[in-house]
């Protein structure tokens, strides 16, 4: 793990400064966070990143995670895609069934700390234990136009804490309680993202079996719907026609996913044909693999249909790559289109801005310069890490001030 400190070359010695000064406020408060699952999606990225920082600022932070069989976990992806728009409802039996799994965890947790940090919807109902504690609950994903009987069940618990937090502005509602906006973060020191030598870009490019003498484009995902990987595979064969280049697929899954699989098989039969695509099943901790290929890429995609951010578009910034990202969720916030990256709204555009990008390397460039100074400046892990102290201080003043 990095140390505070190493921070200071990349944001500056009155950044670390601050955060040393905010988390002294904080001494002797517990902290705790729960989501649902330890390993793959954002927030086990971020937490697993953030923990330990936390800890060398003397914060007194934990991570626990719920546990849940098979089916609550398809009813908590149902209930996920529901928020993000799908039309399939959720039964009252599956509601009842989500509550009885919460309930049980209950049982074993000690949800004994000053503030209780719940992320996302599944661990949402542990608040009917909330007593004496600040609790707070975050959400990650797209609310840009949830389904209305799962976000009335939602609602219900949210205004039982006492504050929401949402990564982009969008996705704001009307909620009885305070809403706070702050957007996730990478860590530019993390395996993911940290510099890596030509060396070790190549070795594992030739693992993979990829050419570097000719493009590559790549998007990192779950195999999720919401990430569209078959409209990638679309885009990419438009461009194939008048361009040779090659395509990557790269991700695992996520313990709370399990449609995951399922995915991954529509992937790999609309790939069969083409030897240019590679579809890359990742184990979890692959972070230098996926460090790795997002340096090999000459484009980097992220075509999700719905998003809460999107750490996968600044982790490809951070690394100076044109990024060809859709304008949904929390992705306008990383890309200004044209200046550090390019939003779509299709498979064509799509396909358009990657010949494009291709034609005018140039360009492509100085977009992802852009991108890398917009990340720098607005989405590491040291700025999320102020956020979330300030945001923790002000449970504990009255009005609107924090006093440092
Ligand atoms: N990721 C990973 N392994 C994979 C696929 C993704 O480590 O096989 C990482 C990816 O690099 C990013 C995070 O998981 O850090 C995904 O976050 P994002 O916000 O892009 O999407 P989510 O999965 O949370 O919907």
């Amino acid at each position: 793990m990095p140390e505070i400190a190493d921070f200071v070359p990349i944001v500056g010695e009155s950044v670390v400064a601050d955060l040393r000064a905010l988390a002294g406020r904080l001494r002797g408060r517990r902290i705790l966070n729960v989501n649902s699952t330890a390993v793959g999606g954002g927030v086990a990225e971020i937490l697993s990143r953030m923990l330990p920082l936390l800890h060398q600022l003397e914060v007194d932070a934990h991570w626990d995670v719920i546990k849940g069989n098979e089916r609550f976990f398809h009813v908590t992806k149902k209930m996920h895609n529901a928020l993000h728009g799908g039309s399939e409802p959720i039964s009252g039996e599956e509601f009842a069934f989500f509550l009885e799994t919460n309930r049980d965890n209950l049982q074993g947790m000690d949800l004994g700390a000053d503030i209780v940090f719940i992320h996302d919807p599944q661990p949402i109902a542990l608040v009917e234990k909330k007593d004496g504690g600040r609790w707070v609950w975050r959400c990650h994903i797209d609310f840009t136009s949830p389904q209305a009987g799962t976000w009335e069940f939602l609602k219900g618990y949210i205004e039982r804490y006492d504050a929401a937090v949402f990564s982009a502005p969008a996705f704001s509602r009307p909620l009885a309680v305070r809403q706070v906006l702050i957007q996730p973060s990478i860590d530019p020191l993390s395996d993911k993202n940290r510099e890596l030598d030509e060396e070790a870009v190549a070795g594992i490019c030739d693992r993979f079996g990829l050419d570097r003498r000719r493009p590559i484009i790549t998007q990192i995902s779950r195999f999720d719907y919401l990430k569209d990987p078959l409209g990638v595979i679309r885009a990419y064969q438009l461009v194939k026609r008048h361009v040779d280049c090659q395509l990557v697929l790269a991700g695992g899954g996520a313990t709370d996913d399990p449609e995951g699989a399922q995915v991954l098989e529509e992937v790999k039969g609309a790939a069969a044909e083409d030897p240019d695509i590679f579809v890359l099943f990742l184990p979890p901790a692959s972070d230098v693999e996926i460090n790795a290929l997002q340096r090999a890429s000459t484009i980097v995609l992220q075509k999700s249909l719905r998003e809460g951010f999107g750490l996968t578009v600044s982790e490809a910034l951070w690394k100076a790559k044109p990024v060809i990202a859709s304008a949904v969720g929390g992705i306008p916030q990383q890309i200004a289109h044209k200046y550090s990256g390019i939003l779509t709204h299709s498979i064509d555009g799509t396909a358009y801005w990657i010949k494009q990008l291709l034609q005018e390397p140039e360009f492509a460039r100085k977009l992802g310069e852009n991108g890398r100074e917009h990340v720098r400046n607005n989405f590491l892990i040291t700025r999320h890490i102020r956020d979330y102290l300030l945001l923790f201080l002000s449970l504990f003043t009255r009005g609107d001030v924090v006093y440092l």
